[in-house]
């Protein structure tokens, strides 16, 4: 038995499991998508891996399900964080979408000198995350962090984290992605935002010792498709697929 709709819910799963719906859940599953008693859900919370439940109450304002059977086990990401400065909305958007989907641990928007956006709306940005693994199969969701400044974040950084800054600067130089790093070491994306990086931020970021500065290839791209490019090299080269 399979289920065609998977939602993510905040509650623990397990067999027997009964598990509640909020209100905007229920309206998605019995008012949109037209499901009612005895209808199968897969759900899963970010921990618990992916459980086919069976609706067994169906209410217009809220509902139950119930677990049948683990359908997969908690799938983890590699430990990469992808930071990135903020630009416009649906862009930013589709970063966070796109990020999930391809097997970040974590989301970091950073504010650098020249970020456009002083601003994010984190819980909206959550949602995405949410919603990229509902839809991918991911049984695991990205914590999307708060608005923090780069420098800050570098003032705390982790001594085993390697960095792979993809700095502009290097724009048509071969890509170079450390292959003597330790399998399965904790790693970061940096991508910078529309004005690039500054000449300050880049000189440090230059000699933070875990920094490997990384060329995106021969043409500047935008920080969008710089961070679908940034995360498919990594994860080819170092991560999971
Ligand atoms: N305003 C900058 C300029 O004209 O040089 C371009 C910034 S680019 C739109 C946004 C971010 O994407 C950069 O800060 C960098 O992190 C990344 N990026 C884009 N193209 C790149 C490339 N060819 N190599 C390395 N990083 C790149």
């Amino acid at each position: 038995m399979s289920a065609k709709i998977r939602l993510y819910v905040e509650h623990p799963l397990g067999a027997g499991q009964s598990v509640p719906l909020d209100r905007d859940q229920a309206h998605y599953l019995f008012g949109v998508m037209r499901q009612g008693a005895g209808a199968h859900v897969a759900l899963f919370n970010g921990q618990d891996g992916e459980w086919l439940a069976e609706v067994a109450e169906a209410g217009k304002r809220g509902g139950t399900l119930v677990c049948r059977e683990q359908t997969k086990p908690l799938q983890l990401p590699p430990d990469l964080w992808l930071m990135f400065a903020p630009i416009k909305k649906a862009r930013t958007d589709f970063i966070v979408e796109k990020a999930a989907e391809m097997g970040a641990a974590r989301i970091l928007p950073v504010q650098t000198e020249f970020t456009n956006s002083e601003r994010i709306r984190q819980d909206r940005l959550q949602a995405h995350a949410v919603e990229a693994a509902e839809q991918c199969g991911g049984t695991y969701v990205p914590e999307v962090g708060e608005l923090q400044k780069l420098s800050r974040l570098l003032d705390a950084w982790p001594q085993e984290r390697q960095l792979m800054f993809c700095d502009e600067a290097e724009v048509g130089k071969a890509l170079q992605l450390a292959a003597q790093t330790q399998a399965g070491a904790p790693w970061a994306i940096l991508i910078g935002p529309e004005g690039g990086f500054s000449d300050a931020e880049r000189k440090r970021l230059h000699t933070l010792p875990q920094s490997h500065v990384v060329s995106l290839g021969p043409r500047i791209l935008r920080a969008d498709t710089a961070a679908v490019a940034a995360m498919t090299l990594w994860q080819q080269a170092l991560g999971d697929w």
